[in-house]
């Protein structure tokens, strides 16, 4: 991608309103519209892009919200990400967990809810929790869940195929930021403080053909507008490349970690909702998921707009669902309500909670 930080910034705060109401009249809007509906321009138009969004996601998505859950099995690190718990610094006791304390947290989860879609979450640390232990854990896993996606560190495009063989079906990786020069002042250190490398990850995934994709970008951080108009910029440059994959966008806020790292810029509720709603005009059949570290309230609101997949019950530490000795949590939820009861609050707004979308005799 060659677009400049500062010019994108400057394009999505020269948007009138004019701009705005050009792009909600296109059925398939650029990125120079999705620059308008993310502008500062867009916030009196909250209301008929919620509708434009919500009619999109039914016409693609029906009133469904896929269901998924997290699982940490390490959190051990190499990287010193200013802004995470996990960051090599912080002395905290690191988890690497076992086959056998994996297949534990396995049995956990399906105790919690009937999950079919999880989503393995590891630190980045090679030596330890290499591609040979996540292969081990795929393994693992497999035979409980019909659909296993990983958010894993970057790797090369021949070991995503290999895992993919050993039924991963897709990867998760935040970019965190587009800000290619304020990116290291967030990521000095370990192979995360590579920009290129981490940015051309998603190529690798598409090359090794997995079946899904998802990107991600951390708000508080630098200028959210600009890096959600980033990503949807790679997002399409991906979908013109790897036509075959389905993608998912994420965009949570920052949350407490330890490290007292302080948000550098807030999002509130209503500019997230835009942002969502911004997604969901542009790419119409984007995967939108909202995590637990968003509030109940807005969940359930979010979930009948545009968001079309929710975590539920998440814990953010190893062995969290088993209980082994309690290791810190990579960032504090908001959401804590159980499995059942978000799938109660969708069934109420007229939604159905999909615990299954995926089979594995398709992989
Ligand atoms: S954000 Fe990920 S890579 Fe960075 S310190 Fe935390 S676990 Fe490690």
């Amino acid at each position: 991608m060659n677009y400049e930080w500062d010019t994108v910034t400057g394009e999505i705060l020269s948007k009138r309103p004019a701009d705005v109401e050009i792009a909600l009249g296109k059925e398939h809007p650029g990125v120079e519209d999705f620059m308008a509906l993310v502008s500062p321009a867009a916030a009196a138009y909250i209301e008929p892009m919620a509708q434009l969004s919500r009619k999109y996601t039914q016409e693609r998505f029906g009133k469904t919200v896929s269901m998924y859950i997290p699982m940490y099995i390490t959190n051990s690190c190499t990287n010193s990400c200013v802004y995470c718990g996990f960051n090599r610094h912080n002395l905290i006791e690191r988890v690497v967990l076992t086959p056998e304390q994996i297949e534990d947290e396995c049995k956990a989860i399906r105790r919690l809810g009937p999950f079919e879609n999880l989503l393995l979450v590891t630190g980045e640390n090679p030596a330890v929790a290499g591609v040979d232990y996540l292969e081990k854990a795929l393994q693992v896993c497999r035979p409980y869940f019909n659909n296993l996606t990983m958010e894993v560190m970057p790797l090369a495009s021949e070991d995503y195929a290999r895992l993919a063989k050993s039924g991963l079906n897709g990867v998760v990786c935040f970019q965190e930021t587009y800000n290619r020069l304020n990116y290291k002042t967030y990521h000095p250190a370990g192979m995360k403080s590579k920009f290129e490398w981490r940015v051309n990850g998603f190529d690798r995934m598409g090359q090794a053909g997995l079946h899904k994709i998802g990107l991600g970008v951390l708000i508080g951080l630098e200028d959210w507008r600009t890096d959600i108009t980033m990503m949807a910029m790679h997002l399409q440059y991906l979908r013109k490349r790897y036509w075959r994959t389905r993608y998912s966008v994420n965009f949570p806020r920052m949350r407490p970690a330890e490290g007292h790292f302080q948000p550098n810029v807030t999002m509130s509720d209503r500019e997230l909702a835009q942002a969502i709603f911004a997604f969901r005009i542009f790419d119409h059949d984007v995967d939108i998921s909202v995590s637990t570290r968003e509030a109940p309230d807005f969940r359930d609101h979010i979930a009948t707009l545009g968001a079309t997949s929710l975590s539920a019950g998440s814990k953010t530490d190893p062995g969290g669902y088993y209980t082994y000795p309690k290791s810190l949590e990579q960032f504090a939820v908001s959401d804590e309500r159980t499995p059942n009861e978000v799938a109660d609050a969708i069934r109420k707004s007229g939604y159905e909670a999909v615990w299954k979308d995926w089979d594995k005799i398709f992989d």
